[in-house]
């Protein structure tokens, strides 16, 4: 049971973590090492289970994979989790021990921060092992990646405007953007200085009050992300919200944004867009920002933003070469997307066996 979740999607390698003394409960997914060391942040999640968390730690580590080879970066994937309430549960000793579990794989695991966890959190880790990237800029680390996401999930976006109509220009154009949190609020600021219409929802009152002051959107309801006529929808919150039921409603020409997993289920929903029309853009293909930016850490260089932004603009080939393929090849942009990462790394990894 447990080792055909494994074979579902070929993982190499898959650690359970405890700790008594401190409550740490953590599961580290390796999915991939073929390009390099796998690299992935470490989420502490509430979860409802035992089998939810490692269901979402080996899609994620999956994700990161292909995110890194599409990417044409040179890191495998992986990812962590801590099973816990990272508001109540979290302590130096517990981000500690984690650390020295990350450490006690040598380096085939490469920790980040991920959703619970923050930079500070990433210096407890940095105090029990050197495999850890996402340090605060202070610290010698590339900082914050949510603005290099944004860049580019801007830049995939433009470039499945232009697949659509010639034209990657965002002016005037229609944008639902939902989620304001820190790679909404990137890509906001992004097509507001280009003249798009932003149209916005997040479920944080506090989030919406701070995108309406610094910029002019309208505000719409969570129903109206999905009905409303736009040209494009940029899910920036939560995966899974491209689904039979929200596919059925969508008005709008294209599908492009940051959340992670964004179609529920990936040859249905897929295939659903291209029958109604709507183009997709990958999400692990335009969120690579993040990791984009962290390849700098790994390669123990001095971090250079303009270096991770220029590193961005190639989404926009990658974007478009995908779209094009799609078209050609009869398939949908997921599919196509899979197939340009998983070709990569079989390539590199034939090249492996010859020394
Ligand atoms: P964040 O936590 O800063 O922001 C998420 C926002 O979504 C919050 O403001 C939250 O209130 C809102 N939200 C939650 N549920 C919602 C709902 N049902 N409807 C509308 N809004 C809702 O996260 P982030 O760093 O901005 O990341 C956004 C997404 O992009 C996540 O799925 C994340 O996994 C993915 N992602 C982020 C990065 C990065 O560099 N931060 C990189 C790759 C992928």
């Amino acid at each position: 049971m447990l080792f055909d979740k494994l074979t579902t999607y070929d993982h190499e390698q898959v650690l359970f973590c405890n700790d008594n003394a401190t409550g740490l409960r953590a599961i580290i997914a390796i999915h991939n090492t073929t390009l390099g060391p796998s690299l992935g942040g470490i989420r502490m999640w509430n979860y409802a289970s035992d089998e939810e968390a490692l269901t979402d730690v080996l899609r994620l580590s999956r994700g990161m994979t292909l995110k890194s080879s599409a990417a044409g970066l040179n890191l495998g994937g992986g990812k962590a989790v801590i099973i816990g309430d990272a508001r109540t549960q979290k302590s130096e000793a517990l981000i500690r021990r984690m650390g020295k579990f990350v450490n006690n794989l040598g380096g085939k695991y490469i920790a980040a921060e991920d959703v619970g966890m923050t930079e500070r959190d990433m210096i407890d880790v940095r105090a029990e092992t050197p495999h850890v990237t996402g340090l605060p800029e202070f610290a010698g680390g590339s900082g914050n990646p949510s603005p290099i996401t944004a860049y580019g999930v801007y830049v995939g976006m433009k470039a499945a405007m232009k697949h659509q109509t010639g034209s990657d220009s965002m002016e005037g154009k229609r944008v639902i953007v939902q989620g304001a949190g820190s790679v909404g609020r990137g890509l906001i600021e992004l097509l507001a200085k280009e003249g798009a219409e932003i149209l916005v929802y997040d479920i944080y009152q506090p989030s919406l009050d701070a995108v309406a002051k610094a910029h002019k959107v309208t505000i719409i309801s969570a129903e109206e992300v999905y009905t409303t006529q736009a040209d494009v929808y940029a899910p920036c919150a939560l995966g899974g919200t491209v689904n039979p039921d929200t596919i059925s409603q969508l008005n709008c020409s294209i599908v492009a944004g940051a959340a992670n997993n964004q179609l529920l289920d990936e040859v249905r929903d897929g295939q659903a867009l291209i029958d109604r029309g709507i183009i997709y853009a990958p999400d692990f293909v335009i969120n690579a920002g993040g990791v984009i930016n962290i390849i700098q850490e790994v390669e123990g260089v001095a971090y250079s933003k303009e270096r991770a932004l220029s590193m961005c603009d190639r989404i926009y080939d990658t974007t478009l070469n995908i779209l094009k393929t799609a078209d050609s090849s009869g398939i949908t942009p997921h599919e196509a997307a899979l197939k340009i990462a998983q070709a990569r790394i079989d390539a590199i990894g034939h090249n492996r066996l010859f020394m």
